[in-house]
């Protein structure tokens, strides 16, 4: 009797959290080795997206991920590594057969970008909602504007709290965290060194982290420009060395970091010697993120 019970909870048991990294370059070029800035969650068959870079929706399918299950979308900032999929992800799951409402969260001008984008895809809308007996994709797109610190969703799976980061000239840049049945995981979006990431981050299981694997000079070498052209100086300015994200983590008391957004995204990365700089201040475990990798709590 008592094995049949357990037979039949294991059997309707849902199958744990997982964290999936869609993409893991960093910069609007799109990348041979990594996709665009994206990452997913998926809890109890319901998808968390965060950040949509371009082929976010191929990722997904890559990944296994249900489009049917897409609830909400993050949106760290604006900068279009970021944010070229925003609309795009949601159509297409909606193309797939998603009739569910989809939550898009993140700074302004959200509800401006959303608007243009349903704008430029009306003809399809259109189209299949007449052709294929569709509902309202506009109906079913809700739209949160983050404009500050604080929780963003509490939809009693998931905790998700944002935390404005450096990240000029954006004044509006969020990393956020997510506390999903006591695993708390942080996206850092794109950020210099910030204490309010490192605030946000501060005991969580996993900090997943954006990192600048070149100094000033190797940038500058890189993007053939000089070293005081305003492309070199966003690059150096605007995000996190190698050197500085051991330390950012170490401070947050985080178990597990986990690079990504890596730039310059199509390099091979000299691990060893990212691994000897960041072991100077975090003890913990240290991953380098790979497009496809799974996290789960367990790791
Ligand atoms: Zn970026
Ligand atoms: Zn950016």
């Amino acid at each position: 009797m008592l094995a049949a019970i357990l037979l039949a909870v294991t059997a309707h048991a849902l199958p744990p959290p997982r964290l999936v990294l869609l993409g893991t370059a960093g910069g609007p070029t799109p990348k041979r080795t990594r996709a665009a800035p994206a990452q997913a969650f998926e809890v109890d068959g319901a998808v968390y997206v965060v950040d949509c870079g371009n082929g976010v929706g191929r990722q997904m399918a890559l990944a296994g991920l249900p489009f049917l299950g897409l609830r909400q979308i993050f949106l760290t900032h604006h900068h279009s590594d970021h944010a070229a999929d925003l609309v795009t992800l949601p159509l297409l799951a909606w193309a797939a057969g998603n009739e569910s409402p989809v939550t898009l969260h993140g700074p302004p001008p959200l509800r401006e970008a959303v608007r243009a984008g349903l704008h430029a895809h009306a003809f399809d809308i259109a189209t299949r909602r007449k052709d294929e007996g569709r509902g309202d994709l506009a109906k079913l797109l809700r739209v949160h504007t983050v404009k500050g610190d604080g929780l963003v969703l509490d939809d009693g799976h998931v905790r998700v709290t944002a935390a404005r980061v450096l990240h000029p000239p954006m004044e509006d840049a969020f990393a956020y965290r997510f506390d999903v049945a006591g695993w708390s995981v942080v996206i850092s979006g794109d950020t210099a060194p910030s204490q309010s990431l490192v605030r946000l981050a501060r005991g969580a299981d996993v900090l997943v982290h954006e990192v600048l694997l070149a100094d000033e000079a190797e940038v500058s070498r890189w993007l053939e420009k000089p070293p005081d052209h305003p492309l070199v100086q966003h690059v150096v300015r605007s995000h996190t060395s190698f050197h500085d994200v051991g330390r950012i983590a170490r401070d947050a008391g985080v178990k597990t970091l986990v690079l990504s957004h890596f730039v310059p995204g199509d390099a091979p990365v000299d691990k060893e010697a990212v691994l000897a700089e960041i072991g100077k201040s975090f003890q913990g475990k240290v991953l380098f993120g790979e497009d496809l990798m799974v996290l789960t709590p367990d790791d």
